[in-house]
């Protein structure tokens, strides 16, 4: 493989075609047209990995809740978890939650404003550096995601991209796209690239014949692309436990639930329903059945009620377990099967009003993270 060299009138005419039909075609996305480099970050970084349906149900609520770098910082991390929940990768909120938190220590709320800098703080790779500094700051440095590496590695006819691909291709594609990108331009071009990977030139079956920069591709369709990675694929079972508890004058519902242990390696903390011992129930116990897929795992979920006193017979010990409100489960940090599985049994309850950033602030004697540590 040789090392990319393009002529100044194919760069030209690359940068001229892909920008205008971004211009005319770019999806409109809540996170477009911003230049806060706040919300950009936070864009970002929900996008990792989560497909953008499910990025829009959560970002703006998310930005509502933590409009500002400091009130993110100044959250709990159970707040945060809970308005994570259903995008999955948990580990990506508390990075950005610890990051914020980081940012208010030591550099005075500001996020930096290039890409060497961003690279920096904690969590932040050379994938969201890029993409805030040039999207945010105009900086002219090129972002590459997976819907890059697959448009360049088709355009220059090099192989493709996959887990055996070598460093000096990856190296390439870095330094192609470092080339093209627009000089006044480079926050639209970095997205215009990525929308193109993600709308036309798509792993399956891209659209040449609607693709604005196929004049300039060596392949046009005849790319081998890497085989999708198979999903595996397991059976679980989820106890769906809940009680009625009298008060003076009206009673209440509660569901049990249950906290990942923080040794967990995935969601550590997250709260769930208790699993059953074992996941094939019975066909006329089965409440509901549910697909869930985490990572590169289909879980086959069977839902069953279990009554209070059957809990400790039926399901297995996990970590510790609490009956909580039905009004207070909608804002805890719940997995997002959790989530997916009470809301289909109408158990979750719009959350309980939160505290304005506002009041945090004038209940905060320090106002900035370390008043509200990690907990
Ligand atoms: S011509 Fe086809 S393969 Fe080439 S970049 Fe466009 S959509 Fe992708």
């Amino acid at each position: 493989m040789v090392d990319p060299i393009l002529d100044p009138e194919s760069v030209a005419r690359l940068r001229r075609m892909l920008l205008d039909w971004y211009d005319a075609h770019r999806r409109d996305l809540p996170w477009r047209g911003s230049r806060d480099p706040y919300a950009i970050w936070v864009s970002e970084i929900m996008l990792q990995q989560t497909r953008v349906a499910v990025v829009i149900e959560h970002y703006q609520n998310f930005l509502e809740r933590f409009p500002s770098l400091p009130a993110l910082a100044l959250a709990s991390e159970e707040d945060v978890l809970a308005l994570w929940s259903g995008l999955g990768y948990y580990r990506r909120a508390r990075m950005l939650h610890n990051a914020a938190q980081f940012v208010m220590e030591h550099q005075n709320g500001v996020l930096p404003s290039t890409a060497a800098e961003l690279r920096l703080l904690p969590g932040i790779g050379g994938y969201t550096a890029a993409a805030i500094a040039s999207i945010a700051y105009g900086e002219r440095i090129g972002v590459v995601d997976g819907n890059v590496e697959r448009v360049i590695c088709r355009m220059q006819d090099w192989p493709a991209v996959g887990r055996a691909a070598g460093a000096r291709l990856r190296r390439s594609i870095d330094t192609l796209v470092n080339q093209l990108v627009h000089p006044k331009r480079p926050g639209d071009f970095n997205q215009a690239l990525m929308e193109l990977g993600a709308t036309l030139c798509t792993p399956r079956s891209p659209q040449c014949l609607a693709c604005p920069v196929s004049v300039d591709c060596s392949t046009r369709g005849e790319h081998k692309t890497a085989p999708r990675r198979a999903m595996l694929s397991t059976e679980i079972g989820c106890a769906l436990s809940v009680r009625s508890t009298a008060h003076a004058h009206s009673s209440q519902l509660e569901v049990l639930l249950e906290q990942r242990p923080a040794s967990e390696s995935v969601m550590p903390g997250m709260w769930q329903l208790p699993l059953l011992r074992d996941p094939h129930v019975p066909v006329g116990d089965v409440r509901m059945a549910v697909r869930h897929a985490i990572m590169q795992v289909n879980y086959y979920v069977r839902v069953r009620t279990v009554l209070a006193e059957d809990v400790d017979a039926l399901t297995r010990p996990g970590g510790e377990r609490r009956w909580v409100p039905q009004v207070e489960a909608a804002s805890m940090a719940l997995t997002g099967l959790a989530r997916k599985i009470l809301t289909r049994a109408h158990l979750l309850a719009p959350p309980v009003p939160r505290p304005s950033f506002k009041a945090l602030q004038s209940n905060s004697s320090a106002g900035t993270a370390s008043a509200d540590p990690i907990g």
